[in-house]
């Protein structure tokens, strides 16, 4: 039998072709679970849904707006009959230095990155409560704790270290009701949202910082959300997992 036999995933951000939702919805799905991909554009998500297998389905999600995340969630339900785990994947960033960054900027990093993991939770945690059992696996990033310097900026920073912050209170406020809540904190990782961003130069000092002496790629960090969603990590709650090279040693 697989990891995920039986379970049914879902995944915010996931419709980007190379991203790090996409990564983890394959591999879910290689591991048996059925996926539901959340993502701005409902057809693209159902075109990367497709990708996957016939099993999975896409869906219109802006995670920024409650209602639309109480109605994916809804429909999900619909479709699916249960949702067993949550990846709160959807994410933006900006560089910017900290006197740069104008109200408009700071609502946009804050909303996407932390609100809209509060608002997807939300939508899913009554159900998951109903059935006693749950898994919640939240995206930080390495820039909320050791603060930003790479690609995001201060707002970026803030917003990551705040899912930590929200992921704890609700793995505490929720353990009781078979839910676990936890968090991957992921380094530099190659995907769309750094292409074509960082320069060779800026490229060797980053390495240098990197004992494991390469960036990361996508299924480094599917891999550790596929830990914390699979009964694998059935103790662990509250939890951060640091996928950095060792970034922070
Ligand atoms: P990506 O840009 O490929 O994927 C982000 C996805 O989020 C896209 O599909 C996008 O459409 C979706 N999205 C954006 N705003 C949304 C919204 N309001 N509602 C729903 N979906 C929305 O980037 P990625 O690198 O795969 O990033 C995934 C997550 O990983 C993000 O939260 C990011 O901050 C985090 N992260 C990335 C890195 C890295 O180095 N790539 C490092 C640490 C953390």
């Amino acid at each position: 039998s697989s990891l995920l036999d039986g379970k049914v995933a879902v995944i915010s951000g996931a419709a980007s072709l190379r991203g790090i939702g996409m990564a983890t919805a394959r591999m879910f799905a290689e591991q048996g679970a059925k996926i539901a991909i959340l993502d701005l554009d409902g057809t693209a998500a159902a075109d990367a849904a497709a990708l996957i297998g016939p099993a999975h389905r896409g869906y219109a999600c802006n995670v920024t707006d409650r209602a639309a995340c109480q109605g994916a969630v809804e429909r999900v339900l619909a479709d699916f009959g249960q949702i067993d785990i949550l990846v709160n994947n959807a994410g933006i960033t900006q560089p910017a230095k900290t006197v740069d960054i104008d109200p408009e900027s700071w609502d946009r990093i804050l909303d996407v990155n932390l609100r809209g993991v509060l608002y997807l939770s939300q939508a899913v945690i009554p159900h998951m409560q109903q059935r006693g059992q749950g898994s919640i696996a939240c995206m930080s990033s390495v820039s909320a704790q050791r603060g930003g310097g790479i690609l995001g900026g201060p707002h970026y920073s803030a917003a990551k270290a705040g899912v930590l912050g929200l992921a704890k209170a609700m793995a505490r406020e929720l353990g009781k009701d078979g839910i676990r809540v936890n968090c991957v904190t992921p380094g530099l990782i190659q995907t769309d949202i750094n292409a074509g961003k960082i320069s060779d130069d800026k490229k060797v000092e980053i390495l240098a910082g990197i004992p494991l002496n390469r960036l990361g790629n996508v299924q480094d960090v599917a891999g550790a959300f596929l830990f914390l969603a699979s009964d694998l990590s059935g103790y662990i709650t509250g939890a951060v997992i640091d996928v950095n090279g060792g970034m922070l040693i």
